[in-house]
């Protein structure tokens, strides 16, 4: 049976969260998950001897180190302390370089749950001008890769891009991962184009509830574009559904077994 690992680090509301789903998510999968919690406090010493057991325990084909980490602690460190062959979130640096170089590698979650939607609907995206909002190593850098590697012609836009709705607005495909709520509306949207909205916005109400929207005007975008993503609904569960996969692929490979999954185009 496959193991994924999770080691969540400190008291994060909305990491304990993710990290209990995704545990959920291997036990309905039939993957072993082995939790991992650390105070708040945790000496980056310890985060590190854990990472070091996990990489040698043979139980566990993928380890995933919840972000972010408190503050003070070096995430790159812990990152690059990772086996990049157990490394399911794909943010090794080994795993970013292959991804760049058009290598097999593990390709970060998010991103590549925006590529099997986007396929879904655009099986062939070669030559698509491709607009991804946001340059975060987890979400837009990557995603950037895949774009190139798949043929797009792409732009990433970000805080310091000059009037970024322009830029948009030619966009076939249209990829928002900013965490601002319904920033991307009416004049940034291409008719017919495909919107990814990977954003996830707690909007809280007068009445003190609060409710999740994404980085796009669902409503708007409906009206102008081909398809949009819902939020929430849309690229979450298909984030988790990655790291299941990127988990098999990775107990595959460490056991030397044939693949079972198509890889990512
Ligand atoms: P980061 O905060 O790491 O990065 C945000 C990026 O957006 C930066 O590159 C920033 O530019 C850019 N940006 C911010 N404001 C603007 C603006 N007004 N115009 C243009 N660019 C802007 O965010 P993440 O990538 O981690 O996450 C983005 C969103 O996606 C969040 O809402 C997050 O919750 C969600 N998310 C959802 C996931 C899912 O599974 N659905 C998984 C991961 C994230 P600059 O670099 O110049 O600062």
């Amino acid at each position: 049976m496959p193991g994924l690992a999770t080691v969540l680090i400190g008291d994060d509301p909305a990491s304990r969260v993710y990290v209990r789903s995704k545990s959920r998510a291997c036990a309905a999968a039939g993957i072993a998950s082995f939790e991992f919690t650390k105070p708040p406090d945790a000496r980056l010493s310890d985060i590190l001897s854990l990472v070091e057991a996990l990489n040698r325990d043979e139980r566990v084909d993928g380890i995933l180190v919840q972000l972010p980490l408190p503050s003070g602690l070096d995430t790159r460190c812990v990152i690059a302390a990772l086996d990049p062959g157990k490394d399911v979130d794909g943010f090794h640096p080994v795993n970013i370089g292959r991804l760049w170089g058009g290598e097999t590698s593990l390709v970060p979650c998010t991103p590549q749950g925006c590529m099997i939607l986007l396929r879904h609907v655009l099986p062939d995206i070669a030559g698509a001008t491709a607009v991804v909002v946001g340059r975060s190593h987890i979400v837009g850098r990557p995603l950037a890769a895949l774009l190139v590697a798949a043929d797009c012609t792409v732009t990433l836009v970000h805080s310091k891009t000059r009037d970024p709705a322009a830029i948009c607005r030619h966009a076939d495909i249209l990829i928002a991962a900013i965490g601002r709520p319904q920033a991307i509306g009416d004049g940034w949207i291409k008719p017919g184009a495909i919107v990814i909205d990977v954003g996830i916005n707690r909007v809280a109400e007068p009445d003190g509830t609060a409710h999740l929207v994404g980085d796009v005007d669902f409503g708007a975008a409906s009206r102008i574009a081909a398809a949009v993503t819902p939020v929430p609904g849309g690229v979450g569960p298909m984030t988790i559904a990655c790291l299941l996969r990127n988990t098999v692929l990775a107990a595959c490979r460490r056991r030397g077994l044939p693949e079972p999954l198509a890889p990512i185009q």
